[in-house]
């Protein structure tokens, strides 16, 4: 560090005022002790209980207790206090709003809170308690108190007889008490409770990595080669970023094998990941290790290196950041290349990956009304959240994972093109690392370092690679302008080849076929469905005469030709309604990248860079 000392001192004295200041307006309490029992795992009811030990200035006004309305990763509000149920207290309760119960300590000196939570999910964001199992995601059972979220909480479990906790903040086998910095810290430690999960572990640089699986269906002995792929994964993303902070992380898995449950969470020394089949079956090995490599790259992208929203968080709102086309999308373009890098993917695999995402962007009505800045500030719309009310949101919202992917390939492959492979995105991914959270003062009592501004990320990759990038991030991160393909793909020796999609027309249809008919999910505005008057919710019952099925739609328009008017009728409610569709020329297209046979020396030495994460 180079301050002068003169700067130093002065900086002290602030930091002295705003600590004097806070501890005025809220002095921390004595201490906050969670229990959590699970007494009938089969009612699917989590016991919560607080007692928090108050110091003598505060024993006269009302403490409050509040359930969060959503969780860090998930930015759909759930309003988690829908499923609080039988709040008790040693003093007079009042609920003062939808998620806030506040207490009247009425002179003692000990608060004590007791309620039931109920879950039923296995996800990475709500938490399931079953005869089976208890899987927790702290944020949707836990309430913080309000003015103390710094404080430091103790947490205890009580387990059914027989069961066994484990979660990424073990100190030792048999753990049933820990202590946490704060309460944020305690909702970012996910955890599993049960007879019978099973562990593995592995090192990688002198840290240990443990691999605690559930399965709830068979596994047709995958297991071992699964390990050791997840290790591979490991490698190749510490080989990146360089030795993470931790000394343990803990791949916490599910095999949920019910069709339904799947999601990954991240977290600061573990991750959740549940897979809605068995291990055993067909491509569920493959999208572990997806989930795996998504995941496991966020130690460093959102959760160490994080937009400036994203912690401490605040609970009454829903969260407001125009990063997650970094944090999410940028995770996702790497970790499709981590695959690749890790030896698990070939050249062939991960190109028909990112063609797909390019093909769905370009033919997605979204990507040409919704920014990648304006897609994250819609997150709370648009992540897994439900929709009471009909949207419109499938032709003009995109999703910032796919948008960010895209940019952040296509800006990797710019610098590295532009710096003739001097520089990358992995340089300025580590530059921002170390700025932002290594080097950076603590901006907030909940984790080390600050957060970042889009417009940090544009600075620092223009610094890093010493190539002008202000009007890349104004024309495709803050405008919806088509990405410069051809210039990126150029430098690395490949081509993006764009053919006619293999509908012959676009109807401006989604549709889910079910038995001999076809029922609308989305009709695109401006297409020719919408001009025939059709409109999601109605069943398609027949086309050109025929039932349609998924064997034969494609078939039946291609008898047509543009111009050409298909007669449907549609079932809506009660009524039967018969229309026309005019066919237009088609409008969307399939894209593949495809290697230029044409391909320099110099472009392979950049494209094996690129793909094995080495210097050219
Ligand atoms: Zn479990
Ligand atoms: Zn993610």
């Amino acid at each position: 560090m180079s301050a002068c000392p003169r700067k130093f001192i002065i900086a002290l004295a602030v930091i002295a005022i705003l600590g004097s200041v806070a501890a005025a307006q809220e002095p921390p309490l004595k201490s906050i002790s969670y229990t959590l029992s699970m007494s009938r795992p089969t009612s699917h009811l989590f016991e919560v209980s607080i007692a928090v030990e108050l110091p003598d200035q505060l024993n006269d006004k009302p403490l409050q207790f509040q359930m969060p309305k959503w969780s860090p990763g998930r930015y759909a509000v759930f309003d988690f206090a829908k499923n609080v149920q039988e709040f008790r207290a040693n003093g007079r309760v009042k609920r003062l709003d939808d998620q806030t119960w506040a207490v009247d300590p009425a002179g003692t000196s000990t608060i004590t809170v007791s309620y039931k939570v109920f879950g039923n999910d296995l996800s990475g964001t709500f938490s399931q308690l079953d005869e089976r199992h208890a899987n927790y995601n702290g944020g949707s059972i836990f309430m913080y108190v309000v003015s103390h979220k710094a404080d430091p909480v103790q947490l205890t479990i009580q387990p059914p007889a027989g069961w066994k906790i484990v979660n990424g903040r073990m100190e030792r086998a048999g753990q049933t008490e820990w202590t946490f910095a704060n309460w944020d810290l305690m909702i970012d430690t996910p955890t599993e409770i049960a007879p019978d999960w099973t562990m593995e572990s592995f090192a990688v640089d002198g840290k240990k990595f443990h691999v605690v699986v559930h399965s709830f269906g068979p596994e047709g002995g995958k297991r071992p080669a699964l390990v050791k792929d997840i290790e591979k994964v490991v490698r190749a993303e510490v080989a990146m970023w360089g030795p993470p902070e931790f000394s343990e992380y803990t791949f916490l898995i599910h095999y949920a094998a019910d069709d339904h449950s799947g999601d990954g969470m991240e977290h600061l020394t573990s991750t959740q990941i549940i897979e809605p089949g068995a291990l055993a079956e067909p491509g569920v090995y493959e999208s572990t290790l997806g989930t795996v490599s998504h995941e496991f790259f966020h130690v460093w992208n959102v959760k160490r290196l994080r937009p400036e929203e994203l912690g401490p968080w605040d609970f009454t709102r829903p969260l407001h950041t125009r990063g997650l086309w970094i944090a999410e999308g940028f995770t996702n373009y790497y970790g499709h290349l981590m695959l690749r890098r890790a030896g698990i993917w070939t050249d062939r695999k991960f190109f028909d990956t990112e063609s797909q995402t390019i093909s769905r962007m370009g033919s997605a009505q979204g990507s040409h009304l919704m920014s990648a800045e304006e897609s994250s500030m819609s997150a709370p719309f648009l992540d897994d959240a439900p929709h009471a009310q009909l949207t419109n949101l499938s032709n003009t919202s995109i999703s910032y994972y796919p948008k960010g992917e895209l940019i952040g390939m296509v800006l990797d492959l710019l610098v590295r093109g532009r710096t003739k492979g001097r520089t990358s995105l992995d340089d300025v991914m580590r530059q921002m690392y170390e700025e932002f959270y290594l080097k950076s003062s603590n901006s907030s009592y909940y984790l080390r370092g600050r957060g970042y501004q889009t417009e940090d990320l544009e600075r620092v990759a223009s610094q890093v690679s010493g190539v002008e990038l202000t009007d890349f991030f104004k024309r495709h991160v803050r405008s919806v302008e088509v990405l410069p393909y051809d210039e990126a793909f150029g430098y690395v020796g490949l081509r993006l080849v764009k053919t006619q999609a293999k509908e012959p027309f676009d109807t401006g249809l989604s549709l889910e076929f079910q038995d001999r008919v076809a029922a609308i999910e989305n009709v695109r505005n401006g297409s020719p469905a919408e001009d025939a008057g059709l409109q999601a919710g109605d069943e398609i019952t027949s086309l050109a005469g025929g039932n349609p099925t998924k064997a034969t739609w494609l078939k039946t328009l291609a008898r047509y030709k543009s111009g050409d008017s298909v007669p449907v009728t549609v079932k809506r409610n009660r009524r039967t309604i018969k229309a026309n569709i005019v066919l237009r020329e088609p409008e969307r297209f399939d894209y593949r990248i495809e290697e230029d046979a044409r391909a320099t020396a110099e472009q392979k030495s950049l494209r094996n860079a690129w793909l094995k994460g080495t210097r050219s």
